[in-house]
């Protein structure tokens, strides 16, 4: 049997938890499988783009488990009254071919996009870093803010958004932790002016220039997390060619990510490689440092990987048929000669 995870059984996980938590608690699943990168088949994923968006399939597997997810990715959709970006995934017993976990990945997406984002400012900001500029108030927002509060101690957050009432839907959604100053911007450069880290999470399928050199200062950390496909860029290049840009798989944000406004060989370290101490993420106090996130199918494997586990250990969730399994494997017409009932192995 496969163990199914709906949007409701996420949320009743979540609640269980405290958000915090599990933010947290992905981060060092994530962290994990980063420090074990080289057990990993990996590829970029794989994108079928329309005018208005993509639908992108992200696979990854181990000696253990395989994971995949399905992800879209359209700017228009709050138009009609949709998410922008939503998903489900899957974890494979790679031995067998079973499929042990379908969940919902929209939360989980937001979730783990959170925690990757704060797991690599802990490497990349400086560490006395307090405030953050967050533009882009949508879907990711609140998950960005408490990640960056969970995992490095920001307590002032400045806020940009071109739409107001998705500013105003942050500032009520984040009321509920007091711990956190929220002050709303009047204009990007209001919000970036004395951040020590900068998140851009729009969505918007253009060459935004969201961020423009002039708003840099020294010593910044830059989270670039809305530019995720090719033509879908927020920081203007200047500003890349500037930064100590650090990407999580090279071969897919050479594709998708800030640097495909750069050239193919512009200087870029892989995630991976700060995290197992190999190369230094900042280097000096004045550095920038950009983390030029497009999200990447091993953080989806770790994502499902801990949904899984805490799904266990809280019971949440069901168990359903998503593939037979028959008393004689050899005789799947079985299925439809007789009520499924009987044909089915008993389970204990
Ligand atoms: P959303 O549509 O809910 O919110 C996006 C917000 O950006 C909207 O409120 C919109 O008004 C605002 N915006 C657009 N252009 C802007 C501009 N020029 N200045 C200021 N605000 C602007 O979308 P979401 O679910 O929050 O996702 C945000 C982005 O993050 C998307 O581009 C999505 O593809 C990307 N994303 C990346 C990852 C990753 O792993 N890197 C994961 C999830 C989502």
């Amino acid at each position: 049997m496969t163990r199914y995870i709906d949007v409701t059984d996420l949320s009743r996980l979540v609640a269980r938890k405290g958000l915090s938590t599990c933010i947290s608690e992905m981060a060092e699943y994530i962290r994990e499988d980063y420090l074990r990168w080289q057990d990993f088949e990996k590829c970029a994923r794989l994108a079928n783009h329309s005018p208005d968006g993509v639908i992108e399939l992200m696979p990854v597997s181990d000696a253990n488990l395989y994971a995949f997810k399905y992800v879209n990715g359209h700017p228009k959709n709050t138009h009609r009254g949709m998410l922008t970006v939503m998903a489900f995934g899957a974890l494979g017993d790679v031995d067998t071919g079973a499929p042990v976990l379908l969940s919902e990945m929209t939360l989980t997406t937001a979730i783990r996009t959170a925690a990757t984002s704060a797991l690599a400012a802990r490497y990349l900001a400086r560490k006395d870093s307090r405030s953050m500029a967050l533009i882009g108030n949508g879907s990711q927002s609140e998950f960005q803010a408490l990640a960056f509060h969970a995992l490095l101690g920001i307590e002032d957050i400045r806020l940009y958004d071109l739409d107001p009432a998705a500013s105003a839907k942050l500032v009520a959604n984040l009321s509920a932790f007091p711990a956190i100053k929220v002050t709303v911007a009047g204009s990007v450069a209001e919000a970036v002016r004395g951040a020590d880290i900068v998140t851009t999470v729009t969505a918007d399928k253009a060459y935004a220039t969201i961020l423009t050199p002039e708003m840099i200062e020294p010593g910044m950390h830059l989270n670039a997390v809305g530019g995720d496909c090719p033509g879908k860029t927020e920081l203007h290049r200047e500003i890349v060619e500037r930064a100590r840009v650090i990407v999580e798989y090279e071969p897919q944000s050479r594709i998708e990510g800030e640097i495909q406004q750069m050239p193919a060989d512009s200087p870029t370290t892989e995630f991976w490689q700060v995290i197992n101490g190999q190369v230094a993420g900042r280097e000096n106090a004045a550095q920038v440092t950009l983390f030029d996130s497009v999200g990447f199918a091993l953080e989806d494997y770790s994502a499902l990987r801990y949904v899984l586990d805490v799904a266990k250990a809280l019971d949440i969730g069901s168990e359903i048929a998503l593939v037979p399994e028959l008393k004689d494997p050899k005789d799947l017409f079985a299925l439809l000669r007789a009520p499924v009932e009987n044909l089915q192995k008993k389970r204990a």
